[in-house]
């Protein structure tokens, strides 16, 4: 069975195709300036890697592109044999708690999930629309970066806000990365052979964010009512005390939005370095001695040490933290620093085992009262089990 995992952005559309009988990938690329003048895909498969200029007005013609390469470069003998089509929507609402067949109701919903979600679920949408245009027979489904975090309780997805704004305009922690933190989940539940663990998962790459699990469900998680919320990043904020933004509109002559964009573009990382968002930056700087990047690495651990040590005593104790993406998958420096900030809690790192880069590795040294864990994530490979799933009910 042959499923596509499908990542569309405003001006983007990123794919994989997956042989799910071995979950091998047999092909996988990026639509780039969809919309925008210099157009350009590139598809890689086997050792081969392909990238064209081609003029991409829409996402549809993104579409028409890849189906046609795929049969052209026979990695497909005809598009009959693409089963099913799994589409990554960041926002599913209060309504989405799993991933679903998308029908017409769906889609629609996507798209009026756009007022919590501006600059995604319209691109989601136009990606659905694309697909159904061109193989209006193959099934799609959608699996949205909110649903995992839907099982956590009022008092922990509440704002101490005018209870009103949450039923009237849906003002709540919806939280995000969840397709990742529930793949690093079943990875580490199937690893350990145990349903019933209390999990702490990090995924740090340029946005981040950690969250508690307890018997597969999440209790907690950092990002809040949208990604900005939780850890310090690449170039968000992470929390702040939200009374910055009138005192900046009027220091600055700005509006609320322009605050917001410095809050999500020019802060993090990149704010207090001055360098830049890339944590590999930081760390070149960190190893010269800059100041600034120095201070920027140790807010950003402190940032994660922090919601560990919470959700640590939020689950009564832990089996096992996980570390994953860009950051988390390969950077040994900082989880060092971040299982070294830990030691009241009594977990401790083996140095030499937290020497790895992108490989599934236990790096808890055997005296740690929790097992620590680098997990690589693959949140397309969880689109495509979800899509596989769905379409054989
Ligand atoms: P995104 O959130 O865009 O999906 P990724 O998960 O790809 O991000 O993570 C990007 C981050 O991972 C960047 O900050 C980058 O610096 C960091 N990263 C990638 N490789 C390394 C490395 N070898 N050492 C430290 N950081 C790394």
């Amino acid at each position: 069975m042959k499923i596509m995992s499908i990542n569309a952005g405003s001006s983007s559309l990123k794919f994989c195709l997956f042989e799910m009988d071995n979950k091998e990938v047999l092909v996988s690329g990026l639509f780039e300036r969809i919309g925008i003048e210099g157009s350009k895909y590139t598809i890689k498969y086997q050792d081969y890697k392909l990238t064209e200029e081609a003029e991409l007005k829409d996402h549809e013609d993104a579409v028409k592109i890849l189906l046609q390469k795929l049969v052209e470069l026979k990695i497909i003998n005809s598009l009959e044999e693409i089963d099913g089509i799994g589409h990554r929507i960041v926002h599913g609402g209060m309504e989405y708690s799993k991933s679903v067949i998308i029908t017409n109701k769906v889609s629609e919903d996507i798209l009026k999930l756009s007022d919590l979600a501006p600059l995604h679920n319209p691109a989601h949408y136009l990606g659905i629309k694309a697909f159904q245009d061109v193989l209006p027979k193959t099934p799609m489904v959608a699996v949205f970066d909110t649903a995992f975090h839907q099982t956590m309780e009022e008092e922990n997805y509440l704002y101490a806000v005018p209870y009103e704004w949450y039923t009237k305009y849906g003002v709540r922690k919806y939280g995000f990365h969840g397709t990742s933190h529930r793949y690093i989940t079943k990875r580490i539940s199937e690893e350990l052979g145990r349903d019933d663990l209390k999990i702490i998962s990090c995924h740090l790459g340029n946005g981040g964010s950690v969250t508690a699990i307890k018997d597969g469900k999440c209790v907690n998680t950092s990002m809040g009512f949208t990604p900005l919320a939780g850890i310090v990043m690449g170039t968000r904020c992470g929390d702040v005390d939200s009374s910055i933004i009138p005192y900046i509109m009027e220091k600055e002559g700005k509006s609320a939005g322009e605050v917001l964009n410095d809050f999500n573009k020019k802060s993090g990382l990149l704010g207090i370095s001055g360098v830049s968002s890339d944590s590999r930056d930081i760390e070149d700087g960190v190893s010269v001695g800059n100041e600034r990047c120095i201070l920027a690495e140790k807010m950003f651990v402190n940032s994660i040490v922090k919601y560990i040590a919470d959700y640590y005593v939020q689950l009564g104790g832990v089996d096992v933290i996980c570390f994953t993406a860009g950051i988390g998958e390969r950077s040994p420096e900082t989880r060092r620093m971040v299982i070294e900030k830990l030691a009241a809690l009594g977990i401790k790192i083996d140095l030499e085992a937290n020497n790895v880069k992108g490989k599934f590795t236990k790096i808890s040294s055997d005296n740690s009262s929790c097992l620590v864990y680098v997990v690589p994530t693959d949140e397309e490979l969880m689109i495509a089990m979800d899509t596989m799933e769905l379409i054989n009910r």
